[in-house]
């Protein structure tokens, strides 16, 4: 390309219209023509003549990105590359979120028992799974602000509650004997229970009057 002399202001190359000669930049032993630009967005770059010919940037980085997949604005940070689809870290949070959601159904749907394999087989490595998982509920939990937190104590109770008495009205309907141990057992764990927090009951009673 070194002896092509020719001008190329105000031509067109894909989005790209030549402004003029910006200068010259040295690629190893060859000088290479840089034009001036100005993409069909309105904004200015300077383009390498063997790139602008060959038609390897035919538009500038932002119009070469698109917009962005999530929110759809127009992803100006020059910084970032051109394979990069979203507009700002929260975009990007959202995307990953999605695709996360994506395969994970995907698999679900190849194995709906995937969920019960990956807690028994986690079970079976830590034997106090349990209990951590259970202790991340709550922290996440405390976490929330009251009023969500009260909500969700409700309804988990609503649900025991139901899930309970369905359990006992099947167990009383199928099977006589193993309801009366149920029963039993659970009015031991209450009396117990009295027992442990019955100073602090009638405190809290006391405190009342
Ligand atoms: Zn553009
Ligand atoms: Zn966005």
């Amino acid at each position: 390309m070194a002896g092509l002399e020719v001008d190329y202001t105000g031509c067109k190359f894909h989005a790209l219209t030549v402004l003029h000669l910006a200068g010259t930049v040295k690629h190893g032993r060859n000088n290479v023509k840089v034009w001036l630009c100005e993409c069909v967005c309105g904004k200015t770059l300077d383009v390498d003549q063997a790139s602008l010919l060959k038609g390897q940037k035919p538009a500038c980085k932002t119009c070469r990105r698109g917009p962005c997949v999530i929110c759809g604005a127009p992803i100006d940070n020059d910084d970032w590359g051109v394979k990069r689809n979203t507009c700002s870290d929260v975009c990007q949070k959202e995307q990953r979120r999605q695709n996360g959601r994506r395969s994970y159904y995907k698999l679900i749907e190849l194995d709906p028992d995937h969920n019960k394999k990956r807690h028994k087989a986690r079970q079976a490595a830590d034997p106090l799974y349990e209990k951590k998982r259970y202790q991340l509920r709550l922290k996440r939990l405390n976490a929330l602000p009251e009023k969500q937190r009260q909500a969700v104590i409700q309804k988990q109770n609503e649900y025991t509650n139901l899930w309970r008495s369905n359990y006992v009205k099947r167990l009383k309907a199928e099977d006589y004997p193993a309801y009366l141990k149920y029963r039993s057992a659970m009015n031991a764990y209450f009396r117990q229970w009295y027992k442990a927090h019955k100073l602090a009951l009638k405190e809290a009673n006391t405190d009342c009057q």
